[in-house]
């Protein structure tokens, strides 16, 4: 029986993976038309996973008018009882932080409406993807249906965006990235454009918390989770100053529990930060953080749990200000901005002063106050005494920047259809 507490195990499993770098299009690997491929590399320790197909225009042009061809075919659009009508050829781009999820939350209702799909990944993580279009090709998803088109978003992404011959165009990713394909949107044909974006979400505890431990445990899971690099991340934390230091001192406690390390090692929960420009990304803001005048009282710097990796320490920084960088824009990492309030309608002030309306969190024994501030938070999801629940049936999406429409549950749909209005005279 293995040791399955081994970090050895893992790593001896792991290495005996040889993942496909290919695109899948029209149930078969392909390479790049012009063989053009770049490196797949783990964070952990830099090592390179995969050469990977870099697809440009041609690729695009190519796979379009194939996902087309299997629309227009039939064999999958006219499979299913479709009370709505597929809307055609979906182009999906997404995200590298939970390349899985991500995009299955898009293939999932794309594909079960009876659209064709050409999905393309991050360039940081397009191994899943393309694992995935193989899987669904042995399932029996026909030919043409279901393609994968690995490459970077100034090359493949735009392509899709700028096409012609894209009904619509769903995404994953940055709400700059978001904005953009909009544009690409009114300069190419109209496509109809979906997007889930950034995050700045408050998770506000008010001194009449039901349970201060439990609320710092969700504190520090909601910005040390995979590695704070989640949209809907606890990162702006609002506690009511009558309680402030004694729930950050069970805040601080709970966040030295998340260790840095090999994440195939059972024994940490802290990965690697995703690549070097986002490890940057997040030193530069624990600077801007210090430059400011906010308090770091734990973390800030990057370690080294495994040599090469791209670690970084949970940080925490106290007295924040709402108008400071750390407050306002998205880091995308195990950084936490602390903010005191006085008053339930200063942290409702607060909670909304952000261009971003992802998710938002309450703590309170005060049931008129949780509902009177869930309705007042400008937030696509709210917890109540809680951080980040959810399910497939519900669904998830953002108000203002964060996005539109919404993924999960039967709202998705909406995506992924055209509603037709047929008139017979009799
Ligand atoms: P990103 O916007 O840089 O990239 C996302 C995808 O867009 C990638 O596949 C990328 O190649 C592509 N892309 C980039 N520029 C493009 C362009 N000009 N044209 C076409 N495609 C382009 O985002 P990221 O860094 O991969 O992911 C992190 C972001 O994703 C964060 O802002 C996070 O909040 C957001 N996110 C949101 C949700 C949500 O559900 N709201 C979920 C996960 C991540």
């Amino acid at each position: 029986m293995p040791d399955l507490t081994s970090l050895s195990y893992w790593q001896s499993l792991a290495s005996e993976l040889k993942p496909e770098g290919r695109a899948f299009v029209n149930g078969r690997y392909q390479n790049a038309a012009d063989s053009d491929t770049f490196a797949c590399i783990s964070p952990i320790d830099q090592r390179t996973l995969a050469q990977v197909a870099s697809c440009k225009d041609i690729d695009v042009d190519q796979t379009v008018s194939i996902a087309r061809s299997a629309f227009e075919s039939g064999i999958w659009r006219d499979q299913a009882l479709i009370t709505r009508e597929a809307v055609g050829v979906v182009a999906a781009i997404v995200p590298w932080n939970f390349p899985m999820i991500m995009a299955s939350w898009k293939l999932a209702p794309a594909l079960a409406m009876g659209n064709s799909l050409i999905l393309k990944p991050s360039e940081k993580s397009p191994l899943t993807a393309i694992r995935l279009a193989k899987l669904a090709s042995e399932a029996g998803i026909p030919d043409g249906v279901f393609n994968v088109l690995p490459g970077f978003g100034h090359t493949t992404g735009k392509a899709l965006a700028l096409h012609m011959d894209i009904d619509t165009l769903v995404f994953t990713g940055s709400t700059a990235t978001a904005k953009q394909l909009m544009i690409y949107s009114g300069q190419s044909n109209m496509k109809r454009v979906w997007t889930e974006a950034g995050g700045k979400s408050a998770h506000v505890v008010f001194a009449d918390s039901p349970d201060l431990e439990r609320a710092a445990k969700d504190a520090a899971s909601g910005i040390c989770f995979n590695t704070g690099e989640v949209c809907t991340a606890g990162s702006r934390l609002l506690v009511e100053d009558s309680i402030a230091d004694e729930f950050m001192a069970l805040v601080r406690k709970q966040v030295a529990s998340w260790k840095p390390g090999h994440p195939l090692d059972p024994k940490t929960n802290v990965g690697a930060i995703v690549d070097d420009s986002q490890l940057q990304r997040v030193l530069n803001y624990i600077e801007k953080g210090k430059q400011d005048g906010a308090a770091l009282t734990t973390g800030g710097t990057q370690v080294n749990p495994v040599d090469g990796g791209l670690f970084i320490e949970p940080t925490i920084f106290e007295n924040v200000r709402n108008d400071m960088s750390i407050a306002q824009e998205e880091i995308f990492g195990p950084v936490l901005s602390v903010i005191r309030f006085n008053f339930e309608e200063e942290a409702l002030k607060i909670a909304n002063d952000s261009v971003y309306g992802l998710a938002a969190g309450v703590w309170t024994s005060n049931l008129s106050r949780a509902h009177r501030f869930a309705k007042g938070l400008r937030a696509g999801s709210v917890w109540i005494n809680q951080y980040d629940g959810g399910d497939m049936t519900a669904p998830f999406g953002g108000f203002k920047q964060s996005g539109n429409g919404r993924d999960k549950s039967l709202h998705a749909f909406d995506k992924y259809s055209e509603i037709k209005a047929t008139w017979i005279k009799l």
